[in-house]
C-alpha cells in the first residue's frame, strides 16, 4: 500500500502551463524528496497527488487506482501542513482526533489512534493543553499527529518546518526521518532547502519549471548530477 505513478500528468491554470507532462513513480514505502527552486511547481504536484487540485491531463494512480475515480479523501492520502492550521481553541486531542471525527469514528477508536500518535510522537502529557501553550516543535508534531491517525498509505508534507527556527528544524528532521523509519509508510516531503533534501531523502526528485530535471538518491544526485542545476542546486563538485 502507498505506490504513486504519475503518468504524463499536465497542470495548467487558464493558459499559463505550469506543469508540463511529467512521469513519475513512487515505490511504496519510499522517502521521496521534491526539490527545486520557489516557483517551480512542487507544491502544485503535491496538491495535485493529494487531489486538492485536479490534473489538466494525464492520470496519478495510488496502488493501481486512477485517482480520478476516487474522491480525495478516500485515496488514503494524509497532507501535512505547517504548524499553524492546527485549531487554536481546540486542544491537542481534539487537533488531532479531528479528523477522525469528520470521518464519524466512534469516540473509543478516535481516543485509541489519538493516543497511540500521542506515544509516537511524545505529546502524551500534552493532549489537554491548547497549541499556544506549546513550543513550535510540539505544534509541528501535532499536525504530523493529525496524519499518522488517519492511518494513510502515503504522507505528503509541504515545506512543513519553514516557519521554524533553525536549530528546531534540525531536530524536526531527524523526528520525520524517525517517524518514516519507525512506520516505513510511502512519504513525500517538498522543500527548498537542499539539506533536508540530502539528509532525509531516499530519492530525491529534482524540479525546474515543472518539469524533473533528475531523479535519484542523494548519493546518486551528489555523484553525478546530470547537469549544472542541478550540481548547483544539491552542491555538488562538478
Ligand atoms: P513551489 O511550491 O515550487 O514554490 P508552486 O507549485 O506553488 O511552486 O507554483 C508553481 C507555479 O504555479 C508558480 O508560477 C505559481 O505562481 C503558479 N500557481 C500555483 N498555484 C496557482 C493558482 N491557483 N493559480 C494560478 N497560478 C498558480
Ligand atoms: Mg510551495
Amino acid at each position: 500500500m502507498g505506490q504513486i505513478v504519475l503518468e504524463q500528468v499536465t497542470k495548467s491554470f487558464g493558459d499559463v502551463t505550469v506543469i508540463p507532462p511529467l512521469d513519475l513513480i513512487i515505490e511504496d514505502g519510499e522517502f521521496t524528496v521534491f526539490v527545486g527552486p520557489s516557483g517551480c511547481g512542487k507544491s502544485t504536484l503535491l496538491r495535485l497527488i493529494a487531489g486538492l487540485e485536479d490534473v489538466t491531463s494525464g492520470e496519478i494512480r495510488i496502488d493501481g487506482t486512477p485517482s480520478a475515480t476516487t474522491p480525495p479523501a478516500k485515496r488514503g492520502l494524509a497532507m501535512v501542513f505547517q504548524s499553524y492550521a492546527l485549531y487554536p481553541h481546540m486542544t491537542v486531542r481534539k487537533n488531532i482526533a479531528f479528523p477522525l471525527r469528520m470521518a464519524g469514528l466512534d469516540r473509543a477508536e478516535q481516543d485509541r489512534r489519538v493516543e497511540q500518535a500521542a506515544a509516537v510522537l511524545n505529546l502524551t502529557d500534552y493532549l489537554d493543553r491548547r497549541p499556544g501553550q506549546l513550543s513550535g516543535g510540539q505544534r509541528q508534531r501535532v499536525a504530523i499527529g493529525r496524519a499518522i491517525v488517519r492511518e494513510p498509505a502515503a504522507f505528503l508534507f509541504d515545506e512543513p518546518l519553514s516557519n521554524l527556527d533553525a536549530a528546531l528544524r534540525v531536530g524536526m528532521r531527524l523526528e520525520i526521518s524517525e517517524l518514516h523509519n519507525r512506520l516505513k509508510t510511502t512519504m513525500i516531503y517538498v522543500t527548498h532547502d537542499q539539506v533536508e533534501a540530502m539528509t532525509m531523502a531516499d530519492k530525491i526528485v529534482v524540479l525546474r519549471a515543472g518539469h524533473i530535471e533528475q531523479v535519484g538518491s542523494p548519493l546518486e544526485l551528489y555523484k553525478a548530477p546530470r547537469n549544472l542545476f542541478v550540481a548547483g542546486f544539491i552542491g555538488s563538485p562538478r
